[in-house]
């Protein structure tokens, strides 16, 4: 029997026929499918400055540029959640300021910010862990109080809606990923989305072209290439075509988890605030009151059953990298490090396999 994997694409033939089109077309850099991707994206959001990237930390590099931020600057960031904009943040000489999480809903704890917040702060990094949504109308508040601005990292959230509005337009910036584990993927790729100036939002597609603009060889900013390719956005296109589809059985499959696992007490889901309709990610599960078994272990169990599952992220405490910026006040986010692990969701994933899962693991917490 052939391992369940942990996560797997959705690609099917209208997304094959869309590549072949980019393929034959000869533009394979840019071209035709890099434009149709910003305009269908612009449509889906309702927003209206759109930028396709090659990745989702390219996203978050871009607006960082945009912002000049200089070393010293201070970010907020969660205690809990993937840790990329951070790890960008420390390599750029930036100083990360670590929020604790919400033990219910893993996301940043808005009634913590406010006293981390001093002269240098510049960004509030708003993290969408596994699909939910982070609450921004508290966040936003402080923004607007503060003159902080805020970036919403959707890179797990797309087609997550807070009553009705897409995650990816909740902050002055929203980012997403196309990774291949992600919900809808280009294998590698990202989008930026801004609530920011025009001028912030040229000087974005400026960064991500090494600054040039109309004028050939003409550099206008210090750019770099963070280019996504036709033949990446022409897969994108034809996926976005079916997020519904993809986010229905996403969350069918959640949901069927949810109704088999609920019998052990010992199990605590990923809770989402009213209003909320997530597009999930994964499956994550608190494993709070289980004291008898390891949550590595348990990873460890369920392979040997066929099934790869995952642990959690690891607070920035638990990451030598991270050794000058830890904090006493990350409980929540050391705590649920230790306790999370991940079952297997995507789209081709059938009932019987999810029962199967879910028989398994409940046999191992027994
Ligand atoms: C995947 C992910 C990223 C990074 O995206 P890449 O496309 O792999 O660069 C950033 N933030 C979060 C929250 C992610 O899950």
């Amino acid at each position: 029997m052939k391992i369940i994997p942990w996560a797997k694409p959705s690609l099917d033939k209208t997304d094959k026929k869309s590549l072949i089109k980019s393929f034959e077309s000869n533009w394979i850099s840019g071209g035709y499918y890099v434009d149709k991707l910003e305009k269908d994206f612009s449509k889906f959001l309702k927003s209206k400055k759109v930028v396709t990237v090659n990745n989702g930390t390219s996203a978050i590099h871009v607006i960082y540029l945009a912002l000049k931020l200089k070393r010293g600057d201070e970010i907020i960031f969660p205690s809990y959640g993937y840790m990329a904009a951070s790890n960008l943040a420390i390599q750029l000489g930036f100083k990360p300021v670590f929020i604790d999480v919400d033990q219910e809903t893993f996301c940043i704890d808005p009634s913590k910010i406010k006293k981390k917040i001093s002269k240098k702060t510049k960004l509030i990094v708003a993290i969408n862990t596994y699909g939910n949504l982070c609450d921004f109308e508290e966040i936003n508040k402080i923004s607007r109080e503060t003159g902080i601005l805020v970036l919403e990292d959707a890179a797990e959230s797309i087609g997550s809606t807070y009553k009705k509005k897409q995650s990816g337009t909740f902050g002055d910036f929203g980012t997403f990923s196309f990774q291949a584990t992600k919900t809808i993927t280009t294998g590698e790729g990202g989008i930026v989305i801004t609530n920011s100036s025009k001028k912030i939002f040229d000087e974005i597609k400026l960064y991500r072209n090494h600054g040039v603009d109309k004028k050939r060889y003409f550099h206008l900013l210090p750019g770099s290439n963070f280019r996504l390719t036709n033949l990446q956005a022409a897969i994108g296109c034809s996926q976005l075509k079916r997020i519904n589809s993809i986010k229905k059985r996403r969350n069918e499959i959640f949901y069927l988890y949810k109704e088999i696992l609920k019998k052990n007490n010992d199990i605590k889901f990923q809770k989402f605030k009213k209003g909320i309709s997530p597009m999930i990610w994964t499956m994550a599960i608190n494993l709070n009151g289980e004291k008898r078994l390891n949550r590595d272990e348990l990873i460890k169990s369920m392979l040997k059953r066929k099934i790869e599952t995952r642990n959690g992220f690891y607070s920035p405490n638990y990451l030598d990298i991270y050794k000058k910026f830890k904090s006493k006040e990350l409980k929540v986010g050391d705590k649920i490090s230790k306790n999370i692990i991940c079952l297997p969701i995507y789209n081709s994933l059938s009932d019987k396999d999810v029962r199967f899962i879910a028989k398994n693991f409940l046999d191992l917490l027994d």
